[in-house]
């Protein structure tokens, strides 16, 4: 027999966590199907290549799912400011003065916050979700694959590959990029690539620099650190594939010496390198988010350019925003996986979603192109947002999750 659910979500990451626990409250009987679970923490652990830099309301969102205490107990890093430039800083005489000019530091303290966010490994929070979850009885975890999905408004079949199946009455994607429930849905997507790849490089620094996530510009990409507990570091290097796929084939001494000479000086001296990995860079938009009795969440409905930090972060405003509909219509006695319901979620997030998708592609793209004046604007640009205080602090509202567009 096909075991039935209220509500089936293919993919325990972050997203597909956080919205089974804000929902684990409900009257909803919830299967949750998650192939790869990731370790527990252990202090000696090595530090995850994977980290989000968290907004404020994320980091809201996870204190209310009574998450977020477990993380901070473990590893994670404060940030108070952000700094981004192009042009040498460190040059000599009056170019290194017009630099520092033209960068734009923003700081906790000019919108009455603390911290502007903290820096997490992504598999502690996943764990710290699932262990939660674990203590839910509504919520079944289920960590076999899946083999196929046949979508069905209202009655969607998903045969895993134990052999079982199950009925979902509503199903949710929270399974990433490649997301086969919205394949499996014909929702659609717009995506391309952007021919770049991002690398991460988990280091350990001489210097201290745990309160300040940096970012320059370069031609060939930004380059921009995350700093990580202990005097470690995550730095993010975009460049063409074959630049990081020779980056990637490097030993360490060498990756070392490639990090010298192509980072800014105030990255000092790397005393260690723990691991590195690459990402291709790509934008995928949903067409939809919903169908009747389906609903796109997370990355499963938009991957954006990772420059500004915001992928997990809009992921986390969906899930906000998806409970919020969802527990509203059960309290009218409307069905969850209804259009009508659905729809009111996608309205809610799909416009925010693409706006700050094409904010980032503005900055991607200005700051990619050559051509002088071009370079003259975009400095003039961020020397006077350093200088025009409304606009900086209107910026880090909205990359707080404070404030909408
Ligand atoms: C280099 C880089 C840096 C980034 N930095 C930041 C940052 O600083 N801040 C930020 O907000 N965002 C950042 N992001 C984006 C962020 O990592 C993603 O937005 C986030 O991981 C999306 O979470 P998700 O849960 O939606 O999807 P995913 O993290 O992709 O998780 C999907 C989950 O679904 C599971 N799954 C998939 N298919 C199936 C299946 N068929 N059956 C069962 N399980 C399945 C997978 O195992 C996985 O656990 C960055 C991205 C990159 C590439």
């Amino acid at each position: 027999m096909n075991q039935q659910y209220d509500l089936v979500i293919v993919g325990g990451g972050m997203v597909g966590a956080a919205t089974a626990l804000a929902l684990a409250d409900s009257s909803l009987n919830i299967a949750l199907l998650e192939r790869n679970l990731p370790e527990s923490f252990s202090v000696d652990q090595p530090l995850d290549l994977r980290v989000s830099a968290l907004s404020p309301a994320s980091i809201e969102l996870l204190d209310r799912l009574d998450v977020w205490k477990t993380i901070t107990a473990q590893r994670a890093c404060p940030y108070r400011r952000m700094r981004v430039w192009e042009l040498d800083e460190d040059a000599e005489g009056l170019i290194g003065k017009a630099a520092r000019a033209c960068a734009t530091e923003f700081n906790s303290a000019e919108i009455g916050l603390d911290q502007l966010g903290y820096i997490v490994e992504n598999r502690l929070i996943q764990r710290a979700l699932l262990d939660k979850l674990a203590l839910c009885e509504q919520v079944t975890l289920i960590t076999d694959g899946v083999v196929s999905i046949d979508y069905s408004a209202g009655a969607t079949l998903v045969e895993l590959d134990s052999g079982e199946s199950l009925i979902a009455r509503l199903l949710v994607a929270g399974d990433g990029g490649e997301s086969m429930v919205r394949q499996a849905a014909a929702l659609g997507a717009h995506q391309w690539d952007y021919g770049q790849m991002a690398m991460v490089i988990n280091v350990a620094t001489a210097d201290s620099q745990q309160d300040i996530t940096w970012q320059q510009f370069n031609p060939s990409g930004p380059r921009a650190l995350l700093p990580l507990p202990g005097n470690n570091a995550s730095l993010v290097w975009y460049d063409s594939p074959e630049r990081v796929q020779a980056l990637l084939a490097m030993d360490l001494l060498s990756l070392q010496q490639e990090i010298l000479h192509s980072f800014p000086a105030r990255l000092g001296a790397i005393e260690a390198i723990h691991g590195r990995a690459a990402f291709p860079l790509r934008r995928m938009h949903a067409q939809h988010y919903v169908a009747e009795g389906v609903a796109l969440l997370g990355d499963a409905a938009h991957q954006i350019n990772p420059l500004a930090g915001q992928g997990v972060n809009l992921g986390f405003q969906d899930v906000e925003v998806f409970a919020e509909v969802i527990l509203e219509a059960i309290g009218q006695g409307e069905s969850p996986g209804s259009l009508a319901v659905l729809k009111r979620y996608e309205n809610r997030r799909r416009k925010a979603n693409l706006l700050m998708m094409q904010t980032m592609d503005f900055f991607y793209r200005a700051f990619s192109n050559h051509q002088t004046s071009l370079k003259v604007a975009r400095n003039l640009l961020l020397g006077a947002a350093g200088f025009a205080k409304p606009l900086r602090n209107k910026a880090l509202r909205v990359a707080s999750g404070i404030d909408r567009f």
